[in-house]
């Protein structure tokens, strides 16, 4: 089963379920870090670092000798990666997302590609959790190839977390795209809300199911609970906001390690998210 946990905002606590959601499962599981440009779930886990691999993505580099200035390529491109003004192209590296249509419409054959790297993809093992994390190079702002590439290393004989980026964009989509559950991230503010309602209509409109953790409860109100209530969205996870969770990590000490009863409510959550697997109803 593969769980993604996404939420409309940053800082919510997506990181802190993925991490203890994972490490609840108590058998071999994989987190992947999609949250390429800002990776954290390594900074929770003690391991050690097994593989860096280099990611790259093709993009085009033109023979000017075959190239006879016709603007086809410059035509198909829908980022204005390759710009023609009737002669050979001018290429922006930085803007192109690697598709290779440019090179497909060439009619001259003049366009070949090479590959730019945009980031890493870093494996490291610690107890029963396998942690695969994509990492942005400085500069480079183009996320979901890279979010692509650390899924792609997915093995389909355990289960997996994935720790999506926060917001509802490209990169959001990249990271839950194919995957069996949702579990929004949220908290019980107006912020929370709002953010909360734009992450649940990126979901239904993507047709994944889903449902919702409550970080922080008891620092708001309740119109988290009255929104999911109306909307007929189960709420799976109440996280209160307590000092000891704060005082756990500063200790470098995952809350479900600390704090037992959490892990209880955790491994109840892997239930509900088991049971959901089977009648695929909620
Ligand atoms: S499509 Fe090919 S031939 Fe035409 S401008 Fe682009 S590179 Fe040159
Ligand atoms: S590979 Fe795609 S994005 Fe890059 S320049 Fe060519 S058409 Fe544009």
């Amino acid at each position: 089963m593969r769980i993604a946990i996404a939420s409309g905002k940053g800082g919510t606590g997506k990181t802190t379920v993925s991490v203890n959601l994972a490490r609840t499962m108590g058998v071999p599981v994989q987190l992947l870090d999609c949250d390429v440009e800002e990776p954290n779930a390594h900074l929770f886990l003690a391991g050690n670092k097994v593989k860096e691999e280099i990611v790259t993505i093709p993009i085009p580099q033109v023979d000017e000798a075959l190239c006879d200035g016709c603007g086809e390529c410059s035509k198909f491109c829908e980022y204005h990666a390759i710009v023609t003004f009737g002669t050979a192209p001018l290429i922006f590296p930085e803007m192109c997302h690697g598709c290779g249509g440019c090179t497909r419409v060439c009619p001259k054959k003049a366009i070949s590609e090479v590959g730019r790297r945009i980031g890493v993809v870093e494996t490291r093992r610690s107890e029963n959790i396998t942690l695969i994390g994509g990492r942005l190079d400085v500069g480079v702002a183009m996320s979901p190839p890279l979010i692509r590439a650390v899924k792609e290393r997915l093995q389909n004989n355990m289960p997996a977390v994935l720790d999506a980026p926060p917001g509802t964009s490209c990169p959001v989509i990249a990271a839950i795209r194919d995957t069996d559950l949702v579990l929004l991230v949220t908290e019980p503010t107006p912020f929370g809300l709002n953010d909360l309602a734009l992450a649940v209509d990126m979901v239904r409109e993507l047709k994944i199911p889903f449902g919702v953790i409550v970080n922080r409860m008891g620092s708001g109100d309740d119109r988290i609970h009255d929104y999911c209530g109306k909307e007929n969205i189960p709420v799976l996870l109440e996280i209160p906001d307590d000092r000891r969770i704060a005082e756990a990590y500063s200790r470098g000490i995952l809350m479900v390690d600390a704090l037992p009863e959490y892990r209880n409510q955790f491994q109840s959550l892997i239930s509900k998210a088991a049971e959901f697997e089977k009648t695929r109803s909620l």
